[in-house]
């Protein structure tokens, strides 16, 4: 019992020495506890704060650009698909993360918003999940709630929007920050200046058009000032003939209000490609002195008849072996040398653009002596005329050339809308491989017209009743749109259309004229044919739609145009009645504004298998 009572008495004094101790760690634990208690908080308050920024998407206002930033979930590509907590901000066309809010060091997911597309993931254990595609990655991000899903799917695509919309708008050749301040007030102001533009440029384009030789007055009767247009044939018309124009139906003739109605950029510059002048020359060649003309005050009948006879019989146009006699054909070749050739001479206008590359080559071909009459034609120095060639001369003689005498024409200098455009097609050779005189046809003739971008001549073809839809068995099965195509520019292809050439024409290997021009990049020709409605869906004989093929070149441009397209064809699958097809319009209006106006922007650098 001693030795109990020994123990415990010992173990008690041992238990009092330790008061103390328990005493400061109970203090400490105290202010432990607090310490969490505050941090805890703390950090509630700031989880509130964070999620409460991420609710309002910071539209285009936030700091420098950002449009809309936040946490999410990342799922990591490795093989363990382990997820992390990122900060993700959208921000100049950009994905982009970083481990913490404010932190150094981010890194760019996607860096052009414009390839990419986003898919919400229904299906998964996680919620609230969605995917950003691009064609080569795919991200899995996951938000924390219903309202950020949905706040970041709409702003990844409203970031794609306007990703699109901002080249569309503004120089990318300025500082991006610069740009996106910049966008932000376009968008402020709204339509209304956006009208007054249009308006401005409307009037400007119509005063452009008549300045065009022969513009100045009604191409079949002279009549002064015409305010109408025919978009297919290219020439200006007064009200009278205009309403003749009209009757005759659309398959012959498109009118169009100079001043009222709104032109497609690309029919401007159809229009600029031809005129009065060159027209008349075609359907007015050979008009016998008993014919009666049309004049301003004529009447109705007198009207409709002249018309009539000149555009649907085409009664007035010479005919082909005319041509092989005709005067100002012979003045390109020895009279006495027997012609057994034929070609197209390309028709390159002056670029407007300040492009230096190509300042150079102008320069380069400067060297070589120009006829001084000439010398004031807008046509590029580079084309000289064959009197001037020396060593190919001899093998020019004997070649009709078709194109050759138009360039003498003068050409309006002033005349912006003529401006060069996307061409990346051959500009070395300025006339098209001949082609023996026997397989002179209007047909042929169409093709290899627009093949070197000649609409003068193109114009020609049709009139002497090339059918626009013809396949040449000894190229392919192509048709003159995919020559169009190949020539690099939008205007043949343009012409043809506007004439009724169909969009969705396959040649041998089941290529549409969309399919080659997705090839060779050229981004304002898909979006012509998309204007046109193009079928996108068609595949050539390697299975490959148009977008499988933009998306294997990486042609972002092409791809988001290709992907609106399909977008909206899938909207109208699944809604009938409900078409997207506004937005649509919009974009690839927007596209072929700047196709027109500001090529270089579209202008990429060319892959080796372009050439191809
Ligand atoms: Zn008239």
């Amino acid at each position: 019992m001693h030795a109990c009572s020994t123990y415990y008495h010992q173990g008690s004094e041992l238990c009092a020495d330790l008061e103390p101790f328990f005493k400061k760690l109970s203090t400490e634990i105290g202010e432990i506890q607090y310490e969490t208690y505050k941090i805890g908080k703390e950090l509630e308050n700031r989880h509130a704060i964070v999620s409460n920024s991420d609710f309002v998407p910071k539209e285009m206002s936030g700091k420098d650009g950002i449009i809309m930033e936040g946490y999410l979930f990342k799922r990591t590509s490795n093989a363990f698909k382990t997820w992390n907590r990122r900060w993700f901000y959208l921000y100049k066309n950009k994905l982009v993360y970083r481990k913490r809010s404010g932190e150094e060091g981010e890194t760019i997911m996607e860096d052009d918003l414009r390839i990419c597309t986003v898919k919400p993931v229904i299906e998964g254990e996680r919620r609230f999940c969605f995917e950003v595609l691009s064609p080569s990655k795919s991200h899995m991000l996951q938000a924390d709630s219903k309202e950020l899903y949905d706040a970041w799917i709409s702003a990844l695509q409203k970031g794609i929007g306007a990703a699109i919309q901002r080249i569309s708008t503004f120089d990318s050749g300025t500082d991006s920050l610069n740009t996106s301040s910049k966008t932000d007030s376009s968008q402020n102001i709204g339509n209304g200046a956006v009208k007054n533009k249009n308006k401005f440029k409307k009037s400007k384009m119509w005063e452009q058009l008549v300045k065009i030789p022969g513009n100045n007055v009604c191409c079949d009767c002279e009549s002064p000032n015409p305010k109408w247009a025919s978009i297919n044939l290219g020439i200006t018309l007064c009200i009278e003939c205009s309403g003749v124009h009209r009757s005759l139906g659309v398959h012959y003739s498109k009118v169009r209000s100079l001043t009222l109605d709104d032109w497609e950029p690309e029919n401007v510059k159809v229009m600029a490609e031809l005129g009065n002048l060159i027209i008349n020359k075609v359907y007015e060649a050979n008009v016998p002195d008993s014919f009666v003309r049309a004049t301003a005050n004529c009447i109705g009948q007198v009207r409709e008849a002249w018309i009539k006879a000149k555009y649907v019989d085409k009664k007035f146009v010479k005919t082909l072996p005319e041509f092989r006699s005709s005067p100002t054909e012979r003045a390109s070749r020895s009279s006495l040398m027997e012609v057994r050739k034929w070609s197209v001479r390309k028709l390159r206008r002056r670029p407007r653009s300040c492009d230096n590359s190509r300042k150079k080559r102008d320069k380069s071909r400067n060297k070589e002596p120009i006829p001084e009459d000439e010398s004031d034609s807008a046509i590029e120095k580079g084309d000289k005329s064959p009197e001037s060639s020396g060593s190919d001369m001899e093998s020019r003689k004997s070649v009709l050339l078709f194109g050759s005498d138009l360039e003498k024409q003068p050409m309006n200098e002033a005349l912006d809308l003529s401006s060069d455009q996307e061409s990346t097609g051959g500009e070395d050779e300025d006339i098209l491989e001949a082609e023996d005189i026997s397989k002179l046809h209007p047909n042929l003739l169409l093709y290899k017209a627009s093949a070197a971008h000649n609409l003068p001549v193109m114009c020609e073809a049709i009139a002497l009743g090339a059918d626009i839809h013809w396949n040449n068995p000894e190229d392919r099965g192509r048709t003159s749109l995919h020559q169009g195509v190949l020539s690099g520019s939008v205007m043949p292809c343009a012409y043809l259309i506007l004439n009724n050439a169909r969009v969705n024409s396959q040649d041998e290997n089941l290529k549409t004229p969309l399919h080659l021009a997705t090839q060779k990049g050229h981004t304002a020709q898909v979006c012509l044919f998309l204007k046109h409605r193009a079928n996108i869906a068609i595949e050539d004989d390697e299975g490959k739609t148009a977008l499988a093929m933009a998306e294997q070149k990486k042609n972002a441009d092409i791809v988001t145009l290709l992907r609106i397209a399909r977008f909206n064809e899938e909207m109208k699958e699944c809604e009938p009645g409900l078409t997207g097809d506004e937005m649509f319009n919009d974009v690839v209006r927007d596209f072929s504004q700047m196709a027109c106006s500001h090529p270089e922007r579209l202008q990429r650098s060319k892959s080796p298998e372009d050439e191809a």
